[in-house]
């Protein structure tokens, strides 16, 4: 059987089970690379020049992580996934940034995602993509139904059920990390955690942010737990028309949890990311027009762990007073 690696790294949070179901549904295996760590950094940034970001760096150390385990790597070149809404330079090239600074990298499945150029060219993508496991269309315009199911239902889950893309995953397919699955701190501040998936997710970026939140009896909100449609509607209320394809996840989140009365907002970034700094501004401004107190985490390899929980005491001992003067 073939295998085909999936880093656990940037859009892998996003559609993770959807391409799962699709190299199932042709015969092939989705190898997936372990959490984040130290080793799996340390690979990573030994190839990547320094400017570049963190996550991008993480995700050279996932590859490298599988490069010996499968047969080919899947690495879409995520280009825009709706009308005039963009990715980041970063996913576009990152085919061919892989191709340049893994060479041991296995061939490379890179198919261009590009909803701009309508539907057709989006199957006309994925069959040539299912063509290197079957020859039988029908075949795979099914696992394109399939995949196209698991990817709603995953989405709807969160946001039915209130819970994080790692639990999500969890049962999708079990990922050793139980830190999410926490007890019921519905009585404790209601904190919105906003950024990308990538960032927020991954311990090893973060510092177990959101546990860390959850042990100090916090409610966590992360935009999966919202409806799509409704970080939509918010975004496009604050933002206008979308120029990233992720500003849901940040301008949309931010606006429809201040808009919801959270407690506060921690927006986590990483350090020299050019349209976070943009959107993290917009929510920034806004959350002070609310009077809701507002955190911004920039992260970078160099943050301890130490700086993260200081700055997050002091933030939640000032939500907390807050809350008292206000009731
Ligand atoms: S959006 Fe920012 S953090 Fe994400 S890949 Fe691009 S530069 Fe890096």
């Amino acid at each position: 059987m073939l295998k085909v690696g999936i880093p656990r790294a940037l859009s892998y949070y996003q559609y993770f089970p959807a391409w799962k179901v699709f190299f199932e549904a042709l015969g092939a295996e989705a190898v997936v690379s372990p959490l984040t760590n130290k080793a799996i950094f340390a690979a990573g940034n030994s190839r990547a020049v320094a400017e570049t970001c963190l996550p991008v760096k993480l995700f050279f150390g996932h590859v490298i992580s599988l490069a010996d385990k499968c047969d080919y790597m899947f690495i879409p070149a995520l280009r825009s996934l709706g009308r005039k809404a963009y990715y980041c330079s970063k996913f576009i090239g990152l085919p061919d940034m892989t191709r340049a600074l893994v060479p041991e990298c296995p061939p490379i499945l890179d198919p261009e995602i590009d909803l701009n150029k309508g539907r057709r060219g989006l199957y006309q993508t994925i069959y040539s993509l299912g063509s290197h496991f079957s020859s039988d269309k029908n075949k795979i315009k099914k696992a394109v139904e399939q995949a196209e199911k698991a990817h709603l239902a995953y989405r709807k889950e969160m946001s039915d059920r209130g819970i994080t893309p790692i639990q999500a995953l969890d049962e999708t397919h079990r990922s050793e990390d139980k830190s999410y699955l926490e007890p019921d701190v519905s009585r404790g501040l209601s904190i919105a955690v906003i950024g990308h998936q990538y960032v927020i997710y991954d311990d090893y970026v973060n510092h177990r942010l959101i546990s860390r939140l959850r042990d100090m009896g916090v409610r966590v909100f992360t935009p999966e737990m919202a409806e799509q449609q409704a970080l939509d509607v918010a975004m496009t209320k604050l933002g206008g028309a979308p120029h990233w394809s992720f500003e849901a996840d940040i301008v949309g989140a931010g606006e429809y949890y201040l808009e919801g009365k959270v407690d506060g907002i921690i927006s986590v970034a990483v350090f020299g990311c050019g349209p976070d700094s943009m959107m993290i501004d917009m929510v920034r401004h806004r959350a002070r027009g609310f009077r809701t107190p507002f955190l911004h985490l920039s992260l970078d390899e160099h943050t301890s762990e130490g700086g993260v929980l200081t700055r997050l005491e002091a933030f939640l001992d000032m939500v907390k007073r807050r809350r008292r003067v206000c009731a």
